[in-house]
């Protein structure tokens, strides 16, 4: 048995409360600038590309692999801490669950879940698909 483990509430500010809404509805909000194009992630006003400011809001499909990662032992729950390169382009940091931690490869293809937590928006997490 493993301890339940529980994920402290995100602090919504002005520049990241629409993605923190849209992950209550279960989609995955990334920007992408509409001066340069690129994508990118964590939500930011400011292009940090190209210093634009117009960046937008865009529903990323959820879908990525997972470029890197590290399974965290010495706590009560074990839990692997990952960097997940989304289809869009970005890399977030992020935590893949719902799986053996010790399975867990390097290229392998996840899908977003949205992890409760205490008494705030859920947090994009993910699972193997
Ligand atoms: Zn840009």
């Amino acid at each position: 048995m493993t301890a339940e483990r529980t994920i402290p509430a995100p602090e919504p500010n002005p520049e990241t409360r629409p993605f923190w809404d849209a992950a209550r509805e279960g989609r995955l909000l990334i920007k992408r600038c509409a001066a340069c194009g690129r994508p990118h992630f964590y939500p930011r006003a400011i292009c940090p590309f190209c210093a634009s400011d117009r960046t937008e809001w865009v529903t990323a499909s959820g879908r990525g692999t997972v470029y890197s990662y590290s399974v965290m032992r010495r706590v009560p729950a074990p839990y692997a801490l990952a960097y997940v390169t989304l289809e869009e382009g970005p890399t977030m940091m992020t935590n893949i669950v719902d799986c053996d931690l010790d399975a867990i490869r390097i290229g392998q293809r996840v899908r977003v879940v949205f992890a409760p937590t205490e008494g705030g928006p859920p947090v994009p997490m993910f699972r193997p698909e």
